[in-house]
């Protein structure tokens, strides 16, 4: 796997906001707090991806819901 295609990883949103994601890099478990930026689709649908930072890493990565995509 490219190192572009770890930065884009796909969850379900809801898993995400419970911490069950882990960093493509380090496999730390991150969350919401760890969010640097939301994307923020049509309004007033929820943010279907979001910047996040691996607090142990510090890898940047982002995370695309997969519960909001088409
Ligand atoms: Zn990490």
């Amino acid at each position: 796997m490219s190192i572009d295609q770890r930065r884009r990883v796909r969850v379900d949103r809801h898993q995400f906001l419970e911490y069950t994601t882990q960093c493509p890099f380090c496999n730390t478990s991150v969350g919401p707090r760890f969010v640097t930026r939301e994307h923020l689709d049509v309004p007033p649908d929820p943010p279907y991806a979001a910047t996040v930072k691996c607090p142990k890493c510090t890898e940047i990565f982002e995370v695309m819901f997969t519960d909001a995509q088409p």
